[in-house]
């Protein structure tokens, strides 16, 4: 080859090199396309921090053919629980997961204004609580199959609810305490899956005791969904044995009732002691890396006078956690508890089970 053509060649040599290493920058960088959503939108899951990840602000326990906006005044609601989020913001609560499902009080604008005057990330959900024998349920649930159920809350996923524009970051649904799902309560956990591989939001379900856990975690599995999409909430009601066969296969495991109740004696399910045993349970079997706490505490309840006698979010970080160091768990444990595992369950995230 002449001059020229040693020129060119080297010139396609160093843009062939240029473009290999554009390629490896590209493919190396870490994914940071991970997200929460608030109630104010997108959020990183690492800035989440401390979190509450099973609260009410508001519950309205009247039914669903009766509730309604008209059942309760915002700023008095506002009112009464902005003292309590920010006691909670002052023990460093930055996220607070709100489990109220629609047709129990579940009410978006007012989640978003008190999140905006707080500064604490306030998280909603879309689903449909069946828990209390269908009390919740609006009757169009009836006329509905899975299919049309995951297309409501996908599509609040989607386009946000109602006409607010704000969207929610987890799907919460109930069932009965029951030994067997009832064919209502079928259709909600098949209903949940469908929309999680449509959205990737993850399922909390108000459950209990094992074997409505166990029945609702094989129903996700049968529909190809991870039994990682799926929190058991109130798993303190299960058996300890559940709990951890359950974290094994990758569930996250609720235990969120913890307050400070000074009418039960150390040995007493419930206490804050027996909560401590629980998690010492799981922290033997090293699956603490499945655990979320919770107060399930709070609320305006529009049937009472001034919404009620309020409870606090405090008690974990008064009482609990002062609990837990003295029996021996670390700083970074308490921090994989109540910062990393909730950031990971409610990264918005498609989990799919693989069957063999
Ligand atoms: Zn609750």
């Amino acid at each position: 080859m002449d001059i020229d053509e040693f020129d060119d060649f080297k010139i396609i040599l160093w843009l062939i090199l240029f473009l290999l290493f554009g390629i490896v920058i590209i493919t190396c960088k870490p994914k940071n396309d991970d997200y929460v959503m608030t109630v104010n939108g997108r959020e990183t899951p690492g800035k989440m921090g401390t979190t509450l990840e099973h609260e009410h602000i508001l519950v309205d326990f009247i039914g669903a053919d009766s509730t309604g906006y008209f059942r309760w005044n915002r700023d008095s609601v506002f009112t009464a629980a902005e003292p309590y989020v920010n006691e909670a913001k002052a023990r460093g609560v930055k996220t607070i997961i709100d489990c109220t499902p629609s047709f129990l009080g579940r009410d978006p604008m007012m989640l978003k204004d008190l999140s905006r005057k707080t500064g604490v990330s306030i998280i909603t959900n879309t689903g449909y609580y069946g828990a209390s024998n269908n009390k919740y349920l609006p009757r169009s649930f009836y006329d509905l199959t899975p299919e049309g159920l995951a297309a409501i809350w996908t599509d609040e996923f989607k386009n946000g609810i109602e006409n607010t524009g704000i969207r929610p970051g987890f799907i919460k649904i109930g069932v009965n305490p029951s030994d067997t799902l009832s064919p209502e309560h079928l259709k909600i956990i098949r209903a949940a899956g469908m929309a999680h591989l449509a959205t990737g939001l993850v399922i909390a379900s108000h459950t209990g005791p094992d074997s409505p856990a166990f029945a609702q975690i094989e129903v996700l599995k049968e529909l190809g969904v991870s039994p990682s999409a799926f929190i058991w909430v109130h798993a303190q009601n299960g058996t300890a044995e559940g709990n951890i066969e359950a974290a094994r296969e990758g569930a996250w495991i609720s235990l969120d009732n913890i307050r400070n109740r000074t009418d039960l004696k150390p040995d007493d399910r419930g206490s804050l002691e027996w909560y401590a045993g629980r998690i010492s349970a799981l922290k033997e079997q090293d699956l603490l890396n499945r655990v979320l706490l919770s107060h399930d505490s709070g609320w305006y309840d529009p049937s009472q006078p001034g919404g009620g006698q309020f409870n606090g979010y405090t008690d974990i970080f008064d009482y609990f956690i002062p609990l837990l160091k003295l029996k021996g768990f670390t700083n970074d444990e308490i921090d994989q508890i109540l910062i990393k595992n909730p950031a990971e369950a409610f990264t918005i995230r498609i989990r799919k089970y693989q069957k063999n």
